[in-house]
Formats: structure tokens, sequence, C-alpha cells
């Protein structure tokens, strides 16, 4: 039913924390489900890249060092699903929408192009476990590896070089601290917005990487997503 109801090519987004693992779950479900991973980061530059009309104006609004408004942002979205919709090759979105208006503008884009999103799945960790991954992440002076030191202070020193690990500015507790606040106050509104339209999904994502990653493959399993 939810298939029929829902469609089954995935119209994914992806909610979760900086140290939730939701960027690797990313990559681990494009290639599993054949999906494409969409961040705001590659669309823009493929968008400026090609030179389209929206491309042009996202341009100017980064040369002057603004940021791109959601109406182009979304613009942009808009033309590569339409390549994709019509190739039924099915998408996860990470990294937008981080607003409620840009959730709003999505919602509407699909409308537009009568079909539903799949579902917004958050993976969901405890604020403590995240400060506890991000403030364990050291950087190889050396080559910029990045490696994570165990409650023994493990590795000493690079695993792919053998060089000095140094833990950068942005890595340090009071830093992930502000990152945190800055992400769980942009993200609950979005959180309570899919919640309400009945569209959000979450799981469990204290673990290792392989088992968060089952239990999102439980999860579309039991929503008929193949
Ligand atoms: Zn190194």
């Amino acid at each position: 039913m939810i298939n029929e109801k829902r469609g089954i090519m995935m119209r994914l987004v992806l909610l979760g924390g900086p140290g939730s693992g939701k960027g690797t779950q990313a990559d681990v479900l494009k290639k599993k489900y054949n999906v494409i991973k969409l961040s705001t980061g590659d669309l823009l530059r493929q968008a400026i890249r090609d030179g389209s009309e929206l491309g042009k104006q996202a341009k100017n609004y980064m040369d002057k060092g603004e940021l791109v408004p959601d109406l182009v942002m979304v613009g942009i979205l808009e033309e590569k699903t339409a390549e994709f919709e019509a190739k039924k090759q099915g998408y996860i979105l990470d990294g937008f929408p981080r607003t409620v208006p840009q959730a709003e503008a999505l919602l509407k884009m699909l409308d537009k192009q009568g079909v539903e999103l799949t579902m917004t799945l958050l993976i969901d960790v405890p604020e403590e476990e995240l400060v506890r991954r991000l403030s364990s992440r050291w950087t190889c002076r050396d080559c910029s590896y990045t490696t994570f030191k165990d409650s023994n202070g493990n590795p000493a020193t690079c695993t792919q070089c053998g060089g000095e690990l140094y833990q950068r500015d942005d890595d340090k507790k009071e830093t992930i601290m502000n990152r945190l606040e800055v992400y769980s106050k942009n993200t609950r509104p979005l959180i309570s917005f899919f919640k309400d339209k009945d569209l959000l999904e979450d799981v469990d994502g204290f673990g290792q990487l392989e088992e968060i990653s089952a239990r999102i493959f439980d999860l579309f399993d039991m929503k008929g997503i193949k």
C-alpha cells in the first residue's frame, strides 16, 4: 500500500547532526538502492559549471559572499530532479532542506512534479554521543588524514603516514557544542514539520556503522522500498 501511495522511486531527505554518520549512510544507501546523492554544494557547483540561468544567478550571490536564496536553490533542485523523474532515478537529499521554509519549498516542488517525498529519515544520535564522537577526531599534520582516537588515546600517530596528529579547532569541544547548538536550533523545527506531515522516520544512530545501516535497511523493507 505504502508503495502505491508513495511510489517505489526513492525520494529521501536525510537528517542527522554533525557526527551522526549521515554522509556515510548516504553513501551506503546510494550503493545498495542505486540512488543518487544530492548535496547542495554539488548541485550549485554543477549548475554553475553548466552555465544555466539559475547557475549564473547562484554564482552572482556566491561571488558576493552571499547565501544563495532558497528560490534559486530550489529552482536548481527542480531542474535536476526533473531529469531524475524522467529516468525514474531515485535520489537522496543530503544537507537540504535545512530550514522550514526550504522544506515547504521542497514539498511544493514535489507537488508540482506530481510526486511525493518517500520519507525524511532522521539518524538519531544523542547529543552526548555526538560530542564524544566529534571530539575524538584528530587530523594528521602531514597528510590531513582524519582519524578517531579511542579512550586510550590510540592511535598516537597517523595510521596512513605516521605523521603527528593534532586536533583542529573545529573538532574542539567548545566549537562542537556551538555547532550542535546551531544544528539543533535549525533542525528541531524541521523534525516537527515533517512529523506533522507524517513524513518522518527515525533510526537509532547509536552503535557501529553497519548496525545503523542494518536498521535503515529493515525500515526500508518494512516500507516496501527496494
Ligand atoms: Zn598522515
